[in-house]
């Protein structure tokens, strides 16, 4: 699985950087790897993953279990989109490969081009973070407030929305702020993030910005710590992560 770390707020550098996956993609296969999983950026490899006769079995058992095509439309075998398809005809491995020849020459160029010039602006942990999670999710999983609250609002995922929202200088409520208070600090999130995030610092920094701007959550906080201490839930929850 290919990581390529980029900056989403320079739209110029993103969409050239974003154009290297496949150049890299197709650098792995050349050493000996195997696409990790199929979806649109790996179906003009699909060949590399799977021989012909496999594919021919898993084409045959999609129209049997989903003849009418609901599961992961138009992403698997090949992409389809509206708009005359082109992206579904450029992402055919026929057409892909010359493309990918074709842009492993120019994207490097077109890269150092779009970067911006000058010094890179300092930056917070929480500013940092806030553009460098993926959504991937696997923090909530694990997020022992979210398991008793059963609140989405309190997952680290959701925290990072705020938070790209109150450095956007939009506005949030009250009610939301008070939900990101709603955290132990067990640092459960840390350990799983796939970006490797210091996401405990984040939530002090987030904590510290919205305590300034709203006030600290006393009540809730102290509701939400008896509301943990009686949960059975949360207990199987610590037991278990002592046996990790
Ligand atoms: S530190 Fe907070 S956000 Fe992270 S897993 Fe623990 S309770 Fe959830
Ligand atoms: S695990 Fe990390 S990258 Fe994934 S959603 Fe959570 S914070 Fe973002």
């Amino acid at each position: 699985m290919l990581s390529y770390m980029s900056d989403v707020r320079e739209p110029k550098t993103y969409l050239a950087h974003m154009s290297l996956i496949p150049v890299l993609t197709r650098l792995g296969l050349k050493f000996g790897g195997v696409p990790y999983g199929i979806g649109i950026w790996n179906t003009p490899f699909i060949n590399d993953k799977y021989d012909t006769k496999t594919l021919e079995l898993y084409r045959a058992y999609k129209k049997e279990v989903d003849p009418h095509n609901i599961l992961n439309p138009n992403k698997f075998f090949a992409v389809k989109t509206k708009m005359a398809n082109i992206p579904g005809i450029m992402f055919k491995p026929r057409i892909f490969r010359p493309l990918i020849r074709i842009s492993a020459t120019v994207i490097p160029i077109l890269g150092k081009r779009a970067s911006p010039k000058g010094d890179l602006k300092e930056e917070s942990v929480l500013e940092k973070i806030v553009y460098s999670c993926i959504k991937c999710g696997s923090c909530a999983a694990v997020c022992p407030a979210y398991l008793v609250t059963n609140e989405e609002s309190v997952t680290p995922k959701n925290k990072l929305y705020l938070a790209k929202k109150l450095l956007a200088g939009d506005a949030i409520s009250k009610i939301d702020s008070d939900k990101i208070f709603l955290c132990t600090h067990c640092e459960m999130c840390r350990a799983v993030c796939q970006n490797d995030l210091d996401l405990v610092t984040a939530w002090t920094e987030l904590e510290k910005l919205l305590e300034s701007e709203f006030g600290a959550p006393e009540e809730a906080i102290r509701d939400f710590v008896s509301t943990m201490e009686s949960s059975e839930d949360y207990w199987r929850f610590v037991y278990n992560a002592q046996k990790i």
